[in-house]
């Protein structure tokens, strides 16, 4: 294998003042699931609260406290995956704000904050309709006042009123805003007064100023990676942060080998549908192996020759997102699989 990830954090930080001057006033949550999908967390953490950002999308407990270890006390921090009493109380030691989309998990957490005699902040989740992890609309407005309760008797801060859109289809996403506005209703009158309002992701926070509210929660767009089937990274004003590059390893006569196959995270799918950037411009990937793949040859190729997978910089270049296209998935997914095997190499001014 031959192969590392070039991530570029100056990129970094010019998508995160892009997206911050997009939303404004809302806030930017930046969320590093998948090890900051899949650029390193620490130098993503560090560089991004160096920037100014604040608040930090962490998926799970475990990720939760990581990002607390590397970006210190101040940060806001949100998971919104709690899966045992551990991880409870875990994230309450670590001033974790949790997102909670279930009645008997609102009393566990309640329990542990008690235990440790301290409150602990949370964001409440309904269901808007994606079905995964929120409260139903019928057990809303029992779990509000459940929550307001807990709150009187100082357990728990309710910091937060949250959900998940699939910014799929325009309609669908104005179906789950109505049920959201409902909720913020049903929380207000509940007597809660919840500092952050939370919907969006990377799509609708560009592209729906009515779903922003307090806080955007944003992951692809700060790693300049564009929606699939949406407008491109230029248009909206984002860099590619990530740049896979392989070294050819071998010269035939009709492909060269580089040191980069599926097992390192290059789709098997790929093969023969995609091109990647050569120093003569792009050529066809002919075939995805292991450990190594094949690429037409161009004239004078030589061992040490570069090719670039995805990411800004060469001719014949292309996006995570566009190679993401050929195979029917998203941009995320692509970057999500290069194995924690490839080096990462970081680049800042
Ligand atoms: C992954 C995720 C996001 C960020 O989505 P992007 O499209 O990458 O911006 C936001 N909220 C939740 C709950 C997520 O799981």
């Amino acid at each position: 294998m031959t192969a590392r990830l070039h991530v570029d954090l100056d990129a970094l930080v010019a998508n995160i003042a892009q997206v911050r001057a997009t939303v404004s006033p809302a806030e930017l949550m930046l969320v590093v699931k998948d090890d900051a999908y899949g650029h390193g967390l620490e130098p993503v953490v560090q560089t991004a609260a160096a920037a100014g950002v604040s608040w930090f999308g962490a998926f799970d407990v475990r990720t939760g406290c990581a990002v607390r270890d590397a970006v210190g006390d101040d940060a806001r921090i949100f998971a919104w995956i709690a899966a045992s009493r551990d991880d409870l109380e875990a994230a309450v030691a670590g001033r974790i704000d949790l997102g909670i989309g279930d009645a008997d998990l609102l009393e566990e957490l309640a329990e542990a904050a008690r235990d440790a005699g301290a409150p602990v902040r949370v964001h409440l989740k309904i269901d808007t309709g994606l079905h995964r992890n929120g409260v139903r609309p019928e057990q809303w407005p029992a779990f509000v006042s459940r929550a307001a309760i807990l709150e009187a008797d100082g357990v728990i801060e309710v910091a937060g009123v949250w959900s998940h859109i699939a910014e799929a289809s325009d309609s669908e996403d104005d179906d789950a805003r109505a049920v959201y506005e409902w909720a913020l209703d049903q929380a207000t009158a509940a007597g809660l007064r919840p500092a952050m309002r939370h919907l969006a992701a990377s799509a609708a926070s560009f592209a729906r100023p009515e779903f922003r509210y307090d806080m955007v929660r944003v992951g692809a767009f700060c790693y300049g990676i564009r929606s699939a089937g949406g407008p491109s990274a230029d248009h909206l004003g984002l860099r590619p942060i990530g740049r896979l590059d392989a070294d050819v390893v071998e010269v035939g006569g009709e492909y060269v080998r580089i040191g980069l196959g599926a097992l390192e995270g290059l789709p098997s799918s790929l093969q023969r549908r995609a091109t990647v950037g050569t120093p003569a411009g792009s050529r066809a990937l002919v075939a995805i192996g292991g450990t190594e793949s094949l690429v037409a040859v161009w004239p004078d190729a030589v061992v040490g020759d570069v090719v670039t997978v995805y990411g800004p910089g060469v001719s014949g270049e292309r996006t995570a997102t566009d190679l993401a296209e050929i195979i029917g998935t998203i941009g995320e997914e692509i970057a999500l699989r290069v194995s924690p095997l490839v080096e990462r190499r970081y680049t800042r001014r």
